[in-house]
């Protein structure tokens, strides 16, 4: 596409070839014109044939290529704002699928290990109904923040339900990722948030599945499998991490 090219060559460089373009086209257009009617194609011809678009052309091509980049940088901006969560600025559910899948794809190929873990906060429902919807979103805020300040880089971590967030921990085997998630709930676990009536303390459980390269799961089974080691966290006290085992799911509760 025309806009695409604009976009890859950068304003100046476009605009100069565009008039060069327009140059070209402007000699060889009046040269066949002057020929069909039998004018001779004299010096001035050819001068004003150059000239004519020289000047021209980067006066109408500027704004509209400027037009078009900035288009672009506006599409890319509503691109990167439909995979974020609006509350918290991390990555929604959808882009955190789509991310997760593709960066454990890569790692799959290059036999680098990872852990999954599905967190979700702890008795979230009662903080609503004690402190209100607002107090409960400065939790969810707060938790975003301590998650964002503890992972690396080339973790992913998306806010995939209301009060759940997943975490992909890249080349993490299960023994670090369970102590990322441990130093993650005792952050937590000493966070404070004022609020109008008073301190309030919050805590998360989570549930942990380590990603082996040989059995190539998709995320969706991956997070159904945290999942299970959450609800098995749930289940056994809260403000706590599981990891995930084949017979989790069908122990009874504690
Ligand atoms: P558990 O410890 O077992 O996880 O109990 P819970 O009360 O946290 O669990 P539950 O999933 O039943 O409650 C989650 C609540 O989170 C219900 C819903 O009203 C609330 N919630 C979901 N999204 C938001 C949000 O964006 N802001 C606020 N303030 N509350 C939310
Ligand atoms: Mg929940
Ligand atoms: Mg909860």
């Amino acid at each position: 596409m025309f806009r695409d090219q604009v976009i890859r060559l950068g304003l100046v460089l476009s605009v100069i070839f565009a008039t060069a373009l327009a140059i070209v086209l402007s000699v060889s257009m009046t040269y066949t014109l002057m020929k069909l009617r039998g004018v001779p194609f004299t010096d001035n011809s050819l001068l004003i044939s150059i000239f004519a678009p020289l000047f021209s052309a980067p006066i109408m091509l500027t704004p509209l290529f400027k037009a078009f980049m900035k288009i672009d940088s506006l599409e890319h901006e509503m691109r990167k704002l439909a995979m974020l969560d609006e509350l918290t600025g991390i990555m929604n559910r959808r882009a955190f699928f789509s991310n997760a899948e593709q960066v454990i794809g890569m790692a799959n190929q290059n036999n680098v290990e990872m852990s999954l873990a599905y967190i979700d906060l702890d008795n979230f429902k009662s903080i609503n109904d004690t402190y209100g919807h607002a107090v409960g979103d400065q939790v969810i805020m707060e938790f975003s923040r301590i998650i964002r300040g503890i992972i690396r880089k080339s973790d992913l971590v998306g806010r995939v339900g209301g009060e759940e967030f997943a975490l992909l921990v890249h080349g993490a085997g299960a023994k670090d990722a369970h102590q990322l998630l441990e130093r993650l709930l005792a952050e937590i676990r000493l966070q404070q948030i004022e609020t109008p009536a008073g301190k309030l303390n919050f805590t998360a459980s989570a549930g942990l599945v380590h990603i082996s390269s040989y059995e190539q799961k998709q995320i969706h089974i991956l997070l159904a499998d945290a999942d299970k080691a959450l609800n098995h966290a749930k289940r056994t006290g809260k403000d706590r991490v599981v990891a995930f085992e084949a017979n989790l799911g069908v122990s009874m509760p504690a």
